[in-house]
């Protein structure tokens, strides 16, 4: 199961795909990461996981 790479929540929503790494974020570590933590243009792809 996919897990989200901050707080390991299992809701993630997000995934970003970078050229050296991809991310998965749930929402709130998403909000959190476009509000200030974003130090690297990535392209986020919003995704449902089931
Ligand atoms: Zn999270």
């Amino acid at each position: 199961m996919i897990k989200c790479d901050h707080c390991g929540s299992h809701e993630v929503k997000v995934h970003f795909n970078g050229e050296v790494e991809s991310k998965h974020l749930c929402m709130d570590c998403y909000n959190q990461y476009m509000s200030g933590v974003l130090g690297v243009e990535l392209e986020p792809i919003i995704e449902s996981f089931y």
